[in-house]
């Protein structure tokens, strides 16, 4: 297959035996990698195209139902997948929205196609929907490894304990994935194709007739790939340098922010990997730590722990440990409504309840100590790993990600080793906030997010 040159080998899977057949054009199935460049899955379903003199197609399914999804996400989403839609045009491929079951708008788009390609997503529902497609297309069906660097299976086929595990494996095939595809462009122009069914105008209202959970407001953040890259740059010059010194002090703004673009596709992880490496400095290897190697081990997680959302996915050591101290006194206990209104007697946390409520993040390592305070202050471990999960997801930006299950799954001792036993962590790493008061943070932090929501 000569679609195969412009993109690695080892990123494409076959996911049925149907045959590329004649049909009206490639159809890109678009679902996580919201972005018109640096999207491999896109670069292939051109090569593909040009290869059979096709034009491409690229469909994005929009669901009102997307799992734990409100209007914070959609918002976001929306407004980059308008830019997206923009950039496409001007490349002079075709994009098309629908509104309805991501996988029922692909196959209908594929009763007219030649191949299906589609991106790569690693949680359940993503994985069902492509079985879904792959299963009922008429045809050859693709899927592009689009948001990892180095292929997930590649990189580990199974699951990993640590990240020490998996980052011996990435630094070894880092070289043949770290660098940028080529942007082809269409040989067919396909602006004038008539496509089955009816479409939705991006450029619109979409949201107002979209019956979603509308109960967390929308964020002040610009949404895209433009807005993405110049996040990037900002953070290349003015935080790379120093990050290896300032990511773990949440008194400075000294991390890149780009997980919400990550999240939702917006931005390829090989750009901003590249950017990094172009720039250099002794805050790269942290960062891309953080970018790749931990990014790509929440990756693993997901797809080879099938109990990945739930405490019955943690490790046995650390499940059990948690379990003897189920028990254990607690400083203080709290409703599920009081804390995540952020009324608890800890200032600290309070704040990071309401910088996440209000902006949609938590700075990194104030998520960690916001993710353990639940162990402490609620007498059940299984119950603490739900609601932190849930809260994380409703309100952060960047949720509803592998790296919410892997993080808040640290928290619970994912990925980590057991420490000395103490009372309510039992084996678990404890973090009780003491650095963070000495360090004076809660003077500042607190006084930036005393007020309570607006
Ligand atoms: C309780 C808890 C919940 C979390 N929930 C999420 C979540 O919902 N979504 C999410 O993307 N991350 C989550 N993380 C991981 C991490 O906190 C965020 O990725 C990071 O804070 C995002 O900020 P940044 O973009 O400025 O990161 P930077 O420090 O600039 O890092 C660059 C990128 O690397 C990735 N990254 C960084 N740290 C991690 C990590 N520990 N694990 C996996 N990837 C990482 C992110 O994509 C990030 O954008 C969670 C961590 C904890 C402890």
């Amino acid at each position: 297959m000569r679609s195969l040159e412009y993109v690695e080998r080892e990123r494409v899977q076959r996911l049925n035996s149907e045959p590329i057949r004649s049909g009206k054009y490639v159809l890109y199935w678009m679902q996580a990698a919201q972005r018109a460049v640096g999207n491999p899955a896109l670069t292939f379903a051109l090569a593909l195209a040009r290869e059979h003199r096709l034009p491409v197609v690229v469909a994005f399914g929009l669901t009102p139902r997307y799992p734990e999804a409100n209007l914070r996400h959609y918002a976001f989403m929306l407004a980059g997948l308008r830019e997206t839609a923009a950039a496409l045009r001007e490349r002079g491929v075709r994009f098309t929205l629908r509104i309805g079951d991501p996988p029922q708008v692909a196959l209908a788009l594929a009763s007219e196609a030649a191949a299906v390609v589609t991106d790569r997503g690693y949680l359940r529902h993503q994985r069902t929907w492509r079985a879904e497609v792959a299963t009922k297309a008429p045809c050859a069906v693709f899927q592009v490894e689009t948001e990892a660097v180095v292929p997930v299976e590649l990189a580990y086929p199974r699951e990993a304990a640590s990240a020490a595990v998996l980052r011996r494996r990435i630094q070894t095939l880092l070289p043949q994935f770290l660098r940028s595809l080529p942007e082809l462009e269409p040989s067919v122009p396909a602006q004038d194709l008539e496509l089955p069914g009816p479409e939705a105008d991006p450029a619109g209202d979409v949201l107002a007739e979209l019956a979603i959970d509308r109960s967390v407001p929308p964020v002040d953040l610009p949404a895209g790939t433009e807005a993405a890259r110049r996040r990037l740059a900002r953070f290349l010059e003015e935080k790379l340098p120093r990050y290896h010194l300032d990511r773990n002090d949440p008194t400075k703004d000294g991390t890149s922010g780009l997980s919400p673009y990550l999240h939702f596709g917006q931005i390829s992880p090989v750009e901003v990997a590249l950017g990094a490496k172009e720039v250099g400095g002794p805050g790269v290897e942290a960062f891309l730590e953080e970018l790749i190697v931990r990014r790509e081990l929440s990756f693993n997680f997901v797809l080879y722990n099938s109990r990945y959302d739930a405490f019955a996915g943690l490790p046995a050591w650390a499940r059990d440990s948690l379990r003897r101290h189920a028990n254990d006194p607690r400083p203080a206990l709290y409703t599920p409504e009081e804390l995540e209104e952020g009324r608890t007697d800890d200032p600290l946390w309070n704040a990071a309840q309401t910088e996440l409520r209000r902006t949609g993040k938590i700075h990194g390592y104030m998520r960690m100590y916001w993710g353990k305070q639940f162990l402490r202050w609620m007498q059940d471990p299984e119950a603490a790993f739900r609601l932190a999960l849930h809260l994380n997801n409703k309100y952060a930006l960047d949720g509803r990600d592998p790296a919410s299950c892997a993080g808040v799954g640290w928290c619970f001792g994912l990925h980590d080793r057991p420490f000395p036993e103490r009372p309510v962590f039992g084996r678990v790493r404890p973090m009780t906030g003491a650095g963070l008061r000495r360090r004076g943070l809660l003077e500042a932090y607190v006084a930036r997010w005393q007020g309570g929501l607006p």
